[in-house]
This record gives structure tokens, sequence and C-alpha cells, in this order.
């Protein structure tokens, strides 16, 4: 089947999450949402008409209201349907989005997009990458993942989430990377590549100043899917690290720049900026540092999570310890369970 645009990818979503609900269980459908017995935890067991599951058609996300689980559409689907239907599902949605970038430029519906302010990005040149496909002598047009490079983020347990990660080879010494699109309100406005194969001659990431073809200011990595209804947003160093995270965003580094303030603020007015850094001494120290320099000229920084009970470098080396181990780190409760105010922090650190 040919899907033409985002509105009939999420009709076929839909169609099949409402296909593969068991027979015999009871479901109902309007416009916008599905509501179902939930998958994941069998919802109740005594009462066989209860669903407390909902799908929400337009977001494609998945909530329930008995073990509070939240999830995408796609995961909805691996957990219903047989290997085969959700491999299709998955293959379609990766041809629609590629179909889509080489249409438009830009990920996500148009629509979704007017509805936020985007005086802040209106200077930024979209895509971003075109700088480098107008060197057509250093670079490929970009494409989609090769089969080894979808093997290599499945290594790392974000398969599932860099939908939106492309391939692209640098022509000279013929070496792939993975281009890493850095999106707001829709639009790539930033973008990585990721060095994965070790090529002694790159560094591990090259973002759009050390390639030298323009010096825009840093985004903020993922700040769109973020979770509107949790109001913690977690900063990390790496983007493998906020894919790990639930309301994850990457930095790019380990500093908060009065830039990516305010497109955090102006994106996510509400939302509690939450430092995660690496687990060591150097990430625990900039921590803090960003805390104090965060509060200065911007409140919504006071607290973070920590990792002090687990002995792993970071989030994405933690959730690599297995599918337990990456719910946890989507677990709300968990999360602010484990976050600290700064003072804290640095008592911590003082002691030990
Ligand atoms: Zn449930």
């Amino acid at each position: 089947m040919d899907i033409a645009d985002e509105v009939s990818w999420r009709e076929h979503l839909a169609d099949l999450i409402y296909m593969v609900i068991p027979p015999g269980e009871p479901k109902t459908r309007n416009r916008t949402q599905i509501n179902f017995r939930c998958p994941f935890c069998g919802d109740s067991k005594k009462s066989f008409t209860k669903k407390r599951g909902f799908y929400y058609i337009p977001n494609e996300s998945y909530h329930c209201f008995n073990c509070e689980i939240n999830t995408s559409g796609l995961k909805l689907l691996k957990q219903m349907a047989p290997e085969s239907v959700y491999s299709d599902a998955l293959r379609e949605f990766k041809a629609f989005r590629i179909r889509n970038l080489a249409s438009s430029g830009s990920f996500r519906r148009q629509e979704e997009a007017e509805d936020i302010d985007r005086s802040l990005i209106q200077c930024r040149p979209i895509p971003a990458w075109k700088h480098l496909l107008d060197d057509p002598d250093k670079w490929e047009h970009p494409s989609a993942l090769t089969p080894e490079q979808i093997l290599y983020l499945e290594k790392r347990g974000v398969a599932d989430k860099a939908f939106n990660f492309l391939s692209i080879r640098n022509k000279k010494d013929n070496i792939p990377f993975i281009l890493i699109p850095w999106e707001y309100a829709g639009q790539c406005i930033f973008y990585q590549l990721h060095n994965y194969t070790g090529a002694e001659k790159y560094p591990k990431y090259l973002f759009p100043h050390s390639i030298d073809l323009n010096d825009q200011e840093k985004p903020v990595f993922n700040i769109d899917v973020v979770d509107p209804s949790w109001k913690y947003i977690i900063a990390c160093e790496g983007v493998y690290d906020a894919l790990s995270y639930k309301n994850g965003v990457s930095l790019g580094g380990r500093v908060l720049t009065e830039y990516q303030g305010k497109l955090l603020r102006e994106r996510w007015p509400h939302h509690q900026i939450v430092a995660a850094f690496d687990n060591d001494q150097d990430g625990r120290k900039s921590m803090i540092k960003m805390c104090k320099d965060g509060r200065s000229n911007a409140k919504f920084l006071d607290i973070f999570p920590m990792f002090e009970h687990f002995n792993v470098k970071d989030a994405n080396e933690f959730i690599q310890l297995g599918e337990k181990a990456n719910s946890v780190l989507q677990d709300k409760k968990f999360l602010e369970k484990c976050m600290k105010s700064p003072f804290e922090m640095q008592v911590g650190l003082l002691l030990g």
C-alpha cells in the first residue's frame, strides 16, 4: 500500500491496532480514540468488560488507566500483533518517513508546526543539512539507514525511537555515518553525524560547526518528543541517553546554553528541566554548575536524577542491560524518586 501522508499513516496504524484486539474482547472506536482492554497489564481480572486502555489516534500514543503505561502506537502494535504484522507496519512507517522527508524536508505535519511560535527559529535554514548536500563532492545524499546501522541502533536499545535517523556517506573516504536530525516543531533545524564505526579520521560526533559548513546555534535534540502531561524534561549530554529516558532531550554537551534555555522555555513553559549528565565525577560537577548557572537566568532548573545505585556510565549503557532497565527509565515514579536538589547533590559530593 502507498501511504501518501501522515494522516493516512495514522489511520492505517489505528486500523491495524483495532484489528489485532483479541476477538470477543470489548472495544470501541471513534474518530480520535480506540478503547479496549490493556494488553500490557491484562486489565481487570474480576471484570471482563472493564477496558482501561486508550489509544489516541492523532498523537499515535497509548495510555492505560490501570497500569499507567504510556507508549507509542508502534510499541503498542508490537505488544499486540503477530511479528509479521508489526514488521510490515514498521517498514511502511520508515518508507513513509523517508518519502515525507524527500518531499518537504520536514518530518511532521505542517499544521502541527503552525501551533508553535516559530520566531526563535525563523533565521534557521531548513532543512539544516542542506549545506552538507551543497557539497556533493564530499557527501552523498542522505538515505535510509542500512541494515548494519539498524543493527547498531538495536544493540544500543534505541532502534525503535530512531525513526528519523538517516545514513550519510563521506565520498572521499567512503565512511558511513548515522545522520541524526534535530527537530523543532516538526522541522529539522540542526543535525549531528555519528561516526558509529569509530573511523579514526573523525571524532565520534560531528556537528555542523565541526564540519565547518555553517555555524548555526545549537538547539536541543528531541525537544518535540516530550510528553506534555509529565512536567519534567531530562536534559542529557548525548542523543542516545536522551532516547533512553522518558522526556529525554540532549544538549549535545555538558552546558545548557542561553539559546537552548530559551528554546526549552518557549516550547515547554511549564516543564521543569532536570540535568542528567554522565554518572561520573565530572558529570556530577557539571550538573551542579548547570543548576547554579541556570537558576540565575532561568527559574525552571533545579533538580536531577542520579544513578547512584547502578554501576553504569550513562542512561544508554543502563538500558542496554535489558528490557527491564529500559522500562525503568520510562517510569515517571521511579525517575521522580531519583531526583535530587542541587544542594543535596553537593552535600553528597563533599561526603563522598
Ligand atoms: Zn495496563
